[in-house]
């Protein structure tokens, strides 16, 4: 193996020989490390075993995670926007971005066009940081709130990137899945409303 890059929420591994195996974990896959000897984890899916004797299982309850390997020299096309780091990514580029965009900003936040590796956990806490409505129209955005929005993402994300968000204990949680607690900023009960069949968690006095 030569190197494993990270593109939004895609790994691609290059291999010795060129090719690259793409994998993308969605839900619930992880990486699991071992040895070759070790019995396998309840939910293996893959595994890829190394001449050392050491080995990577791919770990999913609910196998919704998919590997591709692609040849060498192939483009692998992931349809990505800029990541959040990207300097390419500005106040500007993003609400021209948005002045685009028909609905809501939380969905349009999710579309991996826009920008790479936002997902439902991180879209709510950014917004929630930024004191944007997760129904605002993407494109009713005014400036100001299109650069807090920025500064958040890159925040959460920073925070986010080597740790799994499921971690509690490494990433405390601002709004996600606090229905019904208080605000930690104003102590308003936390709303839950279903946004394109997702769950979008709001404090529906910070974010107007
Ligand atoms: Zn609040």
């Amino acid at each position: 193996m030569r190197r494993v890059e990270r593109r939004g929420k895609h790994q691609l591994i290059v291999l010795d020989d060129g090719r690259t195996l793409h994998a993308h974990f969605r839900m619930t896959g992880d990486w699991h490390l071992d040895r070759v000897a070790d019995s396998l984890p309840r939910f293996a899916r893959a595994t890829l075993a190394f001449d050392d004797g050491s080995r990577v299982v791919l770990d999913d309850p609910r196998a919704l995670s998919t590997l591709d390997l692609h040849p060498a020299g192939a483009p692998i096309e992931l349809g990505l926007g800029p990541e959040p780091a990207d300097v390419s990514l500005t106040p500007d580029s993003l609400a021209t971005a948005l002045s685009k965009r028909r609905g809501p900003i939380k969905p349009a936040l999710l579309d991996q066009r826009l920008i790479a590796g936002l997902g439902n956990i991180y879209a709510a806490e950014a917004l929630w940081h930024a004191r944007v409505s997760p129904t605002a129209p993407a494109k009713s955005l005014a400036k100001k709130q299109v650069a807090s929005l920025l500064t958040a993402i890159r925040r959460v994300i920073d925070r986010a990137t080597g740790a799994r968000y499921t971690d509690s204990s490494v990433n405390r949680l601002a709004v996600y899945d606090r229905e019904g607690k208080p605000c930690r900023r104003c102590r308003t009960w936390i709303e839950r409303i279903v946004q394109a069949g997702r769950s979008t968690y709001f404090c529906p006095r910070c974010q107007k």
